[in-house]
């Protein structure tokens, strides 16, 4: 981990792209209505999570669950080969959108939660204080965070992450940095996939 890489870094996304997006169906979209294909569409999601020591901090993910055209429903729990759970902290999740779109209601409501699971350790949440024992990298607190992948038909990638805060930022790759597109909630009505957002609709980059 290097220093700045307070939350997930874009070279672990584009690894975990690479992973998703060969799978199938994870690409699969249907060109007329830009909606993804019953039977066809399939979202992929893992685990986000740090693991080592103070100082000694590196990004990982669990190996990729399979869902459905429109979720998908990663494991909480995490076992790392090389630490004890003590030394992993879980971020977040990673799936892939089959249609390149920005985070749903569910996606923006869907965090890990401690409440069952005690021995589970959290990065920190932005909102959220009484964490007791974030994940701390150098002077910085991990910060719990989700991301989205996906590929467009001409090849180009989506890389997207959000914040329990509903920030929603997408990597800019000719400016080399993560540009916040605008701040999302879900909505209320828990059958609307769309959430209500600062600026709508999200103004992705085209690029
Ligand atoms: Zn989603």
């Amino acid at each position: 981990m290097s220093s700045g890489d307070g939350s997930i870094p874009i070279g672990l996304l584009r690894d975990v792209a690479d992973a998703l997006l060969k799978r199938p169906g994870a690409k699969v979209c249907d060109p007329q209505t830009r909606r993804p294909i019953p039977g066809l569409s399939t979202e992929y999601c893992s685990t986000i999570y740090v693991a080592g020591e103070r100082g000694a901090l590196s990004w990982r993910v669990t190996a990729p669950v399979s869902g459905d055209k429109g979720s998908c429903t990663p494991f909480f729990q995490v076992e790392d080969e090389d630490y004890p759970s003590a030394q992993v902290w879980v971020v977040g999740y990673v799936h892939n959108h089959p249609c390149g779109a920005p985070p749903s209601s569910n996606d923006l409501a869907a965090w890990p939660t401690d409440a069952f699971k005690p021995y589970v350790a959290m990065a920190s949440v932005r909102l959220v204080p009484g964490n007791p024992l974030p994940a701390v990298y150098g002077n910085t607190a991990v910060e719990m965070a989700s991301a989205i992948v996906a590929e467009r038909q001409d090849g180009t990638r989506i890389f997207l992450r959000y914040f329990p805060t509903g920030e929603v930022q997408q990597w800019s790759k000719s400016g080399a940095r993560w540009v916040t597109l605008g701040t999302c909630a879900p909505r209320g009505n828990s059958r609307s996939r769309t959430p209500r957002c600062s600026t709508e609709p999200l103004p992705l980059l085209r690029e």
